[in-house]
Order: C-alpha cells, then sequence, then structure tokens
C-alpha cells in the first residue's frame, strides 16, 4: 500500500514525547512489511540542528505550497529528507513563520497563541503537497489533533478530485487529554464552511475542537492500546469525547504501540557502558548501574536497588502520588533517579527531594535522550505509577532491558506489564508489578512488594526472563494497522465504486 503518515513530531527530528517515537517507528515497520511510506512534519529547523537529524542531507523538492489561512494564502517550501538506516521519505513542511520557535508547541508553560493557525496551516500543507508529488496515497494516516483537520479535508475538499478518490483516513488518539481546542473565530482559519460548526462534527461545547474533527471525518479510529480503547469510551476516562467515540465504537481499534528496536536494544544501544543480552544480563547491567551511580553521584553500590523514571514531570504521570509516600518509600535501602521537565511545582518537589537525600535520590531536570537510555539500562527497577497511560513506551523500554517495572495498571501499562501474583510467577507470565487503585498506600506496597522480591535473586531473574523475552518489536502493530489500512481502503473504494457505477451496455 501507498501511505501517507502526517505528524507534529517524528525522531530524529523533533520530540517531546511518545507520538515522536512511535510515527517513526511505524514508518521504518511498515516499509519492512514493503510498503511504500511517505512521512510528513512541520521542519522545525532550531530542533532539526541540534538533534540527530542535523547530519541528514535536506533537499528542495522543487514544490512550494499556498494555501488558505483564515482569509489569506500562505505559502511554504517542501523539503525531503529520508529517515536514517530507512528508506523512508521524509517531507518536512518549512514556514518559518510558524516553525521556527524553540519549541513544538509553546513556552515557558504556555501553549503558542497560534497553535491553531500553526496546525491548520501544517495539515492544509500536507494536503497540497501530497497531491503536488503526486503521491496517490491509499491511506492518509493522521495523529493527534494536530493533524486532525486531514480527514476532514480529505472528505470535504480533496477526496472529490481524482487523486484523492480511493484514498482512506485513520487517525491515531495518542493521548486523548490532547484535543486541539481553540475558540469558535479560529473555525474560520480552517476554511471549511461554517455549517461544519455543529455538535455532530467539528464543535464541542462552543469550541472548535480539532480532535474531534479527526475522530469524526476518519475512515478508522486507532489508538495505542487495547486497554486503553476501552477506557476513552467510558464518561471517566473520555475527557468529554467519550459519546463521540462510542458512536464510531465500530470503528475504534486498540493497537499497542512496540518499541523500535534500531533505538532502545540493549546489545546494540550506543549510549551504554556495556552493551548485554538476556544471556550477559547479570555483568551488562552491573556495568550500566555502576555508570549510572557515578555519572549522577550517587554512592557505588552495587547490591542497593536502584529504580528509576523518565519522564514528563506533570499529574498525568503520577507525581502526586509519588509525594504522597516518597518518605516512606525512602525508609528504605534504596536509590531512585529521575529525569524529566514539566509542571514547576513538580520539578521543585523532585530538586528538593535530591538536596535533601544526596545519597539516595538523583534528579536532572531536562530533556536528555542519553541519559534516558542510560536510566533504563542501569536501574534495576522503573517506576511509572500513571494516573492515566494510553499506551506508555518506557515500561516497554524496561522490559527490554531487563528493568523490572513497577506500574498502575491502567491503559498500555495494563496490555503490557503482568503483576508478580503468585499465580502469574507460577505460570511464568509475570513480568512486573502493578495495583488498582490510584492512590499513594496503593503505590507504596507495591514498591515494597518489588523490593521484597528483589532481595529473591532465583524470583527476581525469573521476572526479568520473561519481560526480555516477549515480542515488543514493532512488525507486530505494523501489521495490525495494516489491517485497519485495509479496511479504510477498501471502504473507500467500495464508496467510489457505488458513485461511479459502470455504464449498462
Ligand atoms: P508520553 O508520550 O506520555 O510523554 P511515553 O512513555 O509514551 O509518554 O513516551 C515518552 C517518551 O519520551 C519516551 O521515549 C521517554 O524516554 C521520552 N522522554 C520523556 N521525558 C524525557 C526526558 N526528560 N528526557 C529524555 N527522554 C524523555
Amino acid at each position: 500500500m501507498n501511505i501517507v503518515i502526517a505528524t507534529s513530531e517524528a525522531v530524529p527530528f523533533a520530540k517531546t514525547g511518545g507520538l515522536a517515537d512511535v510515527t517513526t517507528a511505524l514508518a521504518k515497520a511498515l516499509q519492512d512489511l514493503g510498503h511504500e511510506v511517505s512521512l510528513f512534519l512541520p521542519y522545525y529547523p532550531q530542533k532539526y540542528a541540534a538533534g540527530a537529524a542535523a547530519d541528514l542531507p535536506l533537499a528542495s523538492t522543487g514544490h512550494d505550497v499556498s494555501v488558505p489561512v483564515g482569509g489569506k494564502k500562505r505559502g511554504g517550501r517542501v523539503l525531503r529528507t529520508s529517515l536514517p538506516d530507512a528508506d523512508v521519505s521524509v517531507y518536512l513542511i518549512d514556514q518559518p513563520l510558524y516553525y521556527d520557535r524553540r519549541e513544538l508547541y509553546g513556552e515557558n508553560g504556555a501553549d503558542y497563541k497560534d497553535n491553531c493557525e500553526r496546525f491548520t496551516f501544517f495539515s492544509r500543507a500536507v494536503m497540497e503537497a501530497t497531491r503536488l508529488l503526486d503521491l496517490r496515497p491509499d491511506i492518509l494516516h493522521a495523529h493527534d489533533w494536530q493533524t486532525g483537520l486531514i480527514p476532514a479535508l480529505l472528505k470535504l475538499e480533496y477526496g472529490r478530485t481524482s487523486q484523492f478518490a480511493q484514498t482512506g483516513s485513520v487517525i491515531t488518539i495518542h493521548n486523548l487529554a490532547f484535543q486541539g481546542q481553540f475558540w469558535h473565530w479560529d473555525m474560520a482559519l480552517t476554511g471549511l464552511d461554517w455549517k461544519h460548526f455543529n455538535w455532530r462534527e467539528m464543535e464541542f461545547y462552543g469550541h472548535l475542537n480539532l480532535l474531534k474533527t479527526g475522530i469524526v471525518y476518519s475512515d478508522f479510529i486507532t489508538t495505542v492500546s487495547p486497554t486503553y480503547a476501552h477506557e476513552i469510551q467510558t464518561k471517566a476516562n473520555g475527557a468529554g469525547l467519550d459519546p463521540v467515540l462510542l458512536h464510531r465504537a465500530d470503528r475504534l481499534i486498540g493497537i499497542l504501540n512496540g518499541v523500535d528496536m534500531s533505538q532502545w536494544n540493549p546489545e546494540t544501544d550506543p549510549y551504554l557502558a556495556r552493551n548485554y543480552d538476556s544471556q550477559t544480563l547479570a555483568t551488562g547491567k552491573a556495568a550500566c548501574k555502576a555508570d549510572l551511580q557515578k555519572r549522577l553521584r550517587l554512592p557505588q553500590r552495587p547490591e542497593v536497588p536502584l529504580v528509576g523514571m523518565v519522564s514528563r514531570m506533570t499529574d498525568q504521570k503520577g507525581l502526586d502520588i509519588i509525594a504522597g509516600c516518597i518518605d516512606a518509600i525512602l525508609v528504605k535501602d534504596l536509590q531512585m533517579v529521575f529525569l524529566g521537565t514539566g509542571d514547576a511545582n513538580y520539578e521543585s518537589f523532585l530538586t528538593t527531594l535530591a538536596e535533601r537525600h544526596p545519597d539516595k535520590v538523583s534528579a536532572t531536570i531536562g530533556f536528555n535522550e542519553t541519559l534516558a537510555h542510560q536510566i533504563e539500562a542501569g536501574c534495576d527497577m522503573y517506576l511509572m505509577p500513571s494516573r492515566f497511560e494510553p499506551c506508555g513506551l518506557n515500561q516497554m523500554y524496561s522490559l527490554v532491558y531487563g528493568t523490572v517495572p513497577i506500574v498502575r495498571a491502567v491503559g498500555g501499562l495494563a496490555d503490557s506489564v503482568v503483576d508478580a501474583t503468585a499465580d502469574n510467577l507460577r505460570s511464568g507470565i509475570a513480568n512486573g508489578f502493578s495495583f488498582v487503585e490510584y492512590h499513594a498506600d496503593a503505590l507504596l506496597a507495591t514498591v515494597k512488594r518489588a523490593l521484597a522480591a528483589y532481595q529473591d535473586q532465583q524470583q527476581w531473574r525469573q521476572l526479568v526472563a520473561t519481560g526480555m523475552s516477549a515480542d515488543w518489536s514493532w512488525q507486530r502493530s505494523a501489521r495490525r494497522y495494516v489491517d485497519v489500512y485495509q479496511h479504510a481502503a477498501l471502504r473507500r473504494t467500495v464508496a467510489w465504486y457505488r458513485a461511479h457505477p459502470p455504464e449498462e451496455t
């Protein structure tokens, strides 16, 4: 199939979270399965120059787009490169006014005020560039609110042209908490008729909602784990969009993300003090642990359990329940390392904690890809007590790196971590620790269970081996996406033939 993926972030060009890992890994896995993939994202020059993409050659396609944004026409260059070590074409939409900024979506805790305009432009530019490049995709795959307009543009405008007549659309929800909600006047930016600003289409309680738009207009909707697909259809977890998702339940599918083994593999990871696999885990992890303790200026104690966390430091990630039991956790003989950025109050909570317990806690405030890898490899346990978690990647990275996850059983965490109950241990499926109730006491009890299990070397080895031996690769997930694409494309083809019946002879 011929697939166009549109996203606001992709590794190694720009990343704020899991979305960037997922879009790149999916593109590569689809290409490996024999499909033709084109990946579109904005050209953020400051991120491009600062990251691993800086060495990739960037060429002009010779095409410029010019698209309506509100009352005006806005132009953009279409640049081209490809993913490192993969034959995936990457098209970057260059418009410095919108994308030559320090960050992707906002600075100092505030969103950029023109985000609706920035991503309306991007969505329209993707459609226009796809047309100019004559890509004729079978599938347009949008991701999150930033590209939510694309399925609507396909249905309401481009689908009427022969180039897109048989193109199906899919939108993936990576996190329902971010919906791209803007005041109603921003509807004018989209260039779509105001008649679509109603509760069945683009309007949501008086606002323009771009994620809802994508959900309403896509042929299929996917989200990043089966459990999250169920959770978001409930009032408790639907972030207001549960009625819309329930209405489209027959087109909503949960597909667990995979791990990009070219990036996250302890056997080949270039950031580690020593590479290892399941056979050499003991010596490899010991070297990585010693290296991590040294880097973070923690006492070099091989025997002490080392617990890590790499995360956006926000309410979603369970920082409040960590704060609720941290003193009780730190009574135990263990070390903890935190890496992340986010809410100022959580950042200062962690910094203060590290100052109060220099022998036990390290807190690095910032975004640091290298250190993230070193934490996954050097720690014995990984903490992810999320309030909600669409999929979560770090618990899967942990499993691959022989680091035992301690998680709350929600969303993708429930789909990937099997609690070390007596039954699960006996049947050999346990690979971590989980709890259900979102409460500091439940977290504390689970951390205590993990610390006790760590003392039982044989049980610990079994947990680690179970996690490391599972198939977390993207190939498995990509095959499920292909199924969805085929259904979406088929529906469009049938619709097209219905609209163009063969002439009677
Ligand atoms: P989310 O997308 O909700 O932020 P995920 O677990 O799905 O959470 O993905 C987070 C990704 O971002 C992981 O690859 C994680 O390692 C990375 N990450 C998050 N914060 C940091 C940070 N401060 N430094 C380096 N990597 C980070």
